[in-house]
């Protein structure tokens, strides 16, 4: 949750945010924080991916309203347990590391797996290290099919992100018609198998799974029945790649259309670790709404409200 150095809003909007080689700010070893945090079995990750949208005005606008919306906010100052992240392109990275206010994390849509060289159009997981962005999701279905990604290419990404310590935010899920046709869990084992192939059981604590179904992104949301028959699913396959304190605590996030409305309802399955946010994630007050529906701030709020009693 340190990830990134406090700048006023006030004052970035109309800066470059400054490197961590031209600022006196300390190299990372907030990843070890990192760890701890998602070490805690019972922290939420809530991450909005903007996909291709907001420009630096709309960054601005954004930001003015959603680190006032997060900073005057008591009960997530209490929690410690929350991962907000925001994921914007890849020319809204130093935009977003310079406005988000501390406790918002900057995540990358996609990073290249090597560190450099001749690779036109692509960005490095190394060059937006060294901005401290530490988290990239990897493997977003739109990803896949847009750049024709293999798994064997997903999997390149993700290690080159683990062997950095970086966390990145693992995307799978099925299409429709292998859902109608019994093949989400053959799918999800091949994808996860071939994803995180060469990838340590202590590595895969720091991989967030985002499962998404393809049929639910962008239309309307699995029931509760479906996420958590198929985020258990993913906990046994992950059990049966690693072992049983890796499936158990590994976090994995459900995304595919949930808002404001839904989230409490979602969040009541247990096996849920947080969401990764599409269309609501461009709207900072629903984002935030989405991040207050989960069952630890409701406890949270009602325990700081007992006490201000
Ligand atoms: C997504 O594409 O990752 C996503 C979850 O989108 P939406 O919330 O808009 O369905």
């Amino acid at each position: 949750m340190e990830d990134q150095k406090e700048i006023k809003v006030e004052q970035t909007i109309t800066e470059t945010p400054e490197t961590p080689k031209t600022s006196k700010q300390k190299k990372p070893t907030k990843k070890q924080l990192v760890s701890e945090l998602l070490a805690k079995s019972n922290s939420k990750v809530f991450i909005a991916n903007w996909k291709m949208n907001n420009k630096f005005a709309d960054i601005k606008a954004y930001f003015k309203k959603f680190n006032k919306l997060i900073g005057s906010d008591k009960t997530l100052k209490t929690m410690g347990n929350v991962l907000i992240g925001v994921a914007p392109t890849a020319i809204g990275l130093l935009p977003v590391v310079g406005m988000a206010r501390k406790g918002i994390l900057t995540v990358a849509q996609n990073v290249y797996h090597k560190e450099n060289g001749s690779y036109t159009g692509c960005i490095s997981y190394d060059q937006v290290h060294e901005y401290n962005i530490n988290y990239a999701i990897v493997g977003h279905y739109e990803t896949r099919t847009i750049f024709n990604l293999k798994e064997a290419d997903v999997n390149e990404v993700v290690k080159s992100l683990v062997n950095n310590q970086m966390t990145p935010i693992l995307c799978i899920g099925e299409t429709a018609e292998e859902k109608d046709n019994g093949l989400t869990q053959k799918v999800l084992s091949k994808q996860l198998l071939n994803d995180l192939k060469d990838v340590s059981a202590n590595q895969a604590l720091n991989v967030i799974i985002a499962y998404e179904p393809i049929w639910a992104i962008g239309k309307s949301p699995a029931t509760n029945d479906e996420i958590d028959k198929n985020i258990k699913m993913i906990r046994e396959i992950i059990g049966s790649i690693y072992d049983s304190e890796t499936a158990k605590n590994i976090h994995i996030l459900y995304g595919g259309s949930v808002d404001e409305n839904n989230a409490a309802e979602i969040l009541t399955v247990r096996s849920v670790d947080g969401f990764l946010v599409g269309r609501a994630g461009l709207d900072p007050l629903a984002f935030y709404k989405i991040i207050k529906s989960s069952p630890e701030y409701i406890e949270s709020e009602k325990i700081l409200k007992s006490k201000n009693k």
